[in-house]
């Protein structure tokens, strides 16, 4: 059961900005040198929160593919698929939610934050789709004897009652699933343009991986600077600066160094500033622009990437579901 595959994906939401690619892309190019990659673009489970705007799922699954091309994903060495059509991992979800209680789920930190923030759409009552979504987690990373798991803190829980499941599945029916290990991304997590720990959609604050030269420009002139500073004379804290921030990871070290210095003595007006910000996110993200734009001019060869990486993801979750039933004992006329 040794085997070196990964699992990562998306819930297809949003387009992907800044935050996902210091936070999990950058790290996602390398590691499909490394390991057997499956990258899962997981519209069911964003149906479990938006069941209401299926649209949106939709829309936003070849958002999230043209993100992972722009980047440097490459089909050649990383499968994408799309979780619904695997309908062996449906399966499994059906077969796991024996092995895992109510109560276990509802304890689950992540899932208990999660209902927290979403009050507004599943009022006094969540819905068992919403509440069970760890169990079809569970299923995704089996599927593809996933063995680890690239995650932030915030999601140790969820591999963790995948570990549960896959034991207890294990100890009841034979050693069939593979158990996967959590691996704590050491990328940080990129605040928002106006401070905000989290960038995100909701919170307005974010820088689209896709956003054109004037969008990038008009959001950098927005964000959050020293409010003491008045006049490029006044003396500013570049440590309360949002744009301080983002110089730092997107300007050279020296560079950024320079801003801070400058800003501290007064020498440095935030216009300028955050011009010459904009500017350096613009040729940062310029390639990335360039990749997406050749592959929304020819929607085929996208469309020829997500059917063969399901294709190939299928054939993987189909020997999985082989075993699993067989294991179960639900194996009839084989
Ligand atoms: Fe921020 Fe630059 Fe203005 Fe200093 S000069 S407060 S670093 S925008």
């Amino acid at each position: 059961m040794e085997n070196k595959i990964i699992l990562t994906g998306d819930r297809p939401t949003g387009r992907l900005h800044i935050g996902h690619f210091f936070g999990s892309l950058a790290n996602r190019v390398k590691l499909q040198d490394e390991y057997e990659t499956y990258i899962e673009i997981a519209d069911v489970q964003a149906l479990t929160d938006n069941f209401n705007n299926p649209d949106k799922v939709r829309k936003n699954v070849r958002e999230i593919v043209l993100d992972y091309l722009s980047v440097g994903i490459d089909p050649n060495k990383a499968t994408i698929f799309i979780q619904s059509m695997i309908p062996e991992i449906a399966e499994l979800t059906v077969f796991y939610s024996n092995l895992v209680t109510i109560a276990r789920l509802e304890r689950n930190p992540t899932v208990k934050t999660e209902i927290a923030q979403k009050k507004e759409l599943f009022g006094e009552s969540v819905t068992y789709g919403f509440l069970g979504y760890p169990v079809s987690q569970a299923a995704d990373i089996t599927a593809f004897h996933a063995s680890i798991i690239p995650v932030g803190e915030d999601q140790l829980p969820l591999i963790e009652q995948c570990r549960e499941i896959v034991r207890k599945f294990n100890s009841i029916y034979g050693e069939v699933l593979v158990e996967p290990e959590a691996v704590l991304s050491k990328s940080k997590r990129i605040k928002g343009l106006d401070g905000n720990e989290k960038m995100g959609k909701s919170l307005g604050n974010a820088i689209y991986l896709s956003d054109s030269e004037e969008e990038i420009t008009k959001k950098v002139m927005s964000a959050v600077t020293d409010p003491n500073r008045i006049k490029k004379t006044d003396l500013g804290n570049p440590d309360i600066c949002m744009v301080a921030y983002y110089h730092n990871l997107f300007t050279g070290k020296e560079e950024y160094e320079k801003v801070c210095e400058e800003c501290r003595k007064g020498e440095r007006g935030c216009v300028a500033c955050k011009k010459e910000l904009a500017n350096n996110i613009i040729e940062f993200l310029r390639p990335m622009r360039e990749k997406r734009a050749y592959y929304e001019a020819r929607p085929e060869e996208v469309d020829k990437i997500i059917i063969q990486g399901t294709e190939k993801a299928r054939s993987k979750a189909k020997q999985t579901m082989e075993d699993v039933k067989k294991a179960m004992k639900l194996d009839y006329f084989n």
